[in-house]
């Protein structure tokens, strides 16, 4: 007969948010066996954003369990042997397939069935795939996506398999940008195609995109814009060789790394709980519509207080900390009492060879450019403003100093005024560094 469990608290994904849950619950006291998570992949949580990162480097490649939440944030790396000693159940490689929110009665693939008195919903993300939109050829061997460990023990497996070969990297934004970066440092040679103008446009303007792609011209990387792949093309092994782009070119290729976006998995609960801007709907405690029911990391969309208005955040910095938000609001409601709100400020980094970036706050206004973008310039430092209704709302600084990125965090914090908007350019970080 196929098993049921019960706890008192349980986590539904076991990644980032996962991570922070538990150990936000064992900071406030837990007993033995109250918390379970429960994830389809088959290790401890761990920092996802070191898949693209450390993880690909040719030596000293970043590996588990050095990476395991919550060394991200500088905090305690936490085994399998400390979930083991809280008493928390880690339930790995089981995919939940049907969700009862309801009930909070949850029932695997291999039909077992987990209830629970609070359910934290942290799924997290899936990849958008090209054969989603049935691109040919998308099925090709090789042709890969980035995700979780599986999909990056793929890619090195594949690295190993095609050395030196031709990688295309399909995508401009953070993970396609990280990706070709790693690839080259892999000794590839590196064609990055996307069909925007500029990389990243969700976030870059054309100055700071200006400079990223010098910078990546100059590392040897093959950019392509303004077009899209079509169609694949694979050799009698099955294995990716050509991609065929819509403009007709073709490019040559023994790895295809895809990244295109993301969806929040929210599939499972569809129907039973309000939702809004593709995510689950929740309060300032990360509980959904439906009592005792929390959503938290990429698949919550909150009421973001900076800018009074919902948001749902795909970033590891708010994955981490509406996790910490959810268990003290619960916790709080326990004992009668209310959590303070949740105040977030939106953060964002990404890093790449030797330059590194952070944005802090909202990317929304005229934008204001500073410092020297020049691709050329040695440890380049600049920097952008986004300025809305007169004051400084959102602030990217490339090469910044651990004091330099706090200034400019605190000023996307305090929003102050900037009439001037040439005077703000002149002064650039100085202006930050003043707040
Ligand atoms: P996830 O960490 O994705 O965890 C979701 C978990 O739920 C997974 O374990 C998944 O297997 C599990 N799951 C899903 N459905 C089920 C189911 N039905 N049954 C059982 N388990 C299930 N952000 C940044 O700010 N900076 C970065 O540099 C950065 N780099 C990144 C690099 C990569 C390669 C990726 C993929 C993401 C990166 N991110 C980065 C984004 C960041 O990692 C995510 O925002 C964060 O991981 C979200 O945390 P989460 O807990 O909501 O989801």
């Amino acid at each position: 007969m196929a098993s049921e469990k019960h706890f008192k608290y349980l986590v539904l994904g076991g990644g980032v948010a996962a991570g922070y849950a538990a150990r936000e619950f064992a900071k406030h006291g837990l007993q033995p066996g109250e918390l379970a998570i429960i994830s389809k992949e088959s290790v401890a949580p761990y920092e996802r954003p070191a898949l693209s990162k450390g993880y690909l480097a040719p030596q000293n490649a970043a590996r588990l369990p050095g990476f395991h939440t919550c060394v991200g944030s500088g905090g305690e790396k936490l085994l399998p042997e400390w979930y083991a000693d809280k008493g928390i159940e880690l339930i790995l490689s089981t995919e939940i397939v049907k969700a009862d929110l309801a009930t909070k009665t949850l029932t695997s693939a291999d039909g077992a069935t987990f209830i629970c008195e609070i359910l934290l919903i942290a799924t997290g993300s899936s990849t958008i795939k090209l054969t989603d939109f049935g691109v040919q050829g998308a099925e090709s061997n090789n042709i890969l996506y980035l995700r979780d460990i599986e999909d990056a023990d793929k890619l090195v497996a594949a690295m190993q398999a095609k050395k030196d070969g031709k990688a295309v990297v399909v995508g401009g934004g953070y993970i396609g940008l990280e990706l070709g970066a790693a690839l080259k440092t892999n000794n590839f040679d590196v064609t990055m195609v996307y069909p925007e103008p500029w990389c990243m446009p969700r976030l870059f303007t054309a100055g700071i995109a200006h400079f990223y792609e010098g910078y990546y011209a100059s590392k040897g990387i093959n950019i392509v814009k303004g077009t899209v792949a079509s169609g694949f093309d694979a050799d009698a092994n099955g294995d990716v060789s050509k991609v065929n782009l819509k403009d007709g070119r073709v490019l040559d290729a023994d790895i295809v790394i895809v990244g295109v976006g993301g969806r929040p998995l929210t599939g499972l609960f569809k129907g039973q709980v309000e939702e809004e801007k593709g995510g689950l709907k929740t309060d300032t405690f990360f509980e959904t519509s439906v009592a005792g029911v929390y959503a938290i990391g990429d698949v919550a969309t909150f009421p973001m207080k900076l800018y009074n208005e919902p948001r749902r955040v795909e970033h590891v910095d708010h994955a981490r900390k509406s996790a910490e938000q959810a268990v003290k609001a619960i916790k709080a409601k326990e004992t009668g009492e209310t959590a303070a709100e949740y105040d977030y400020l939106p953060y964002f980094y990404s890093r790449s060879f030797e330059v590194a970036w952070q944005f802090y706050g909202d990317n929304v206004g005229e934008t204001v450019l500073f410092g020297d973008n020049d691709p050329a310039t040695e440890k380049a430092k600049f920097g952008t403003y986004w300025v809305k209704d007169g004051k400084v709302i959102g602030v990217f600084l490339e090469g910044g100093s651990a004091e330099e990125n706090q200034a400019i965090a605190k000023v996307a914090r305090a929003q102050p005024p900037a009439a001037d908007l040439e005077a703000l350019s002149k002064e650039g970080l100085d202006f930050a560094s003043k707040i």
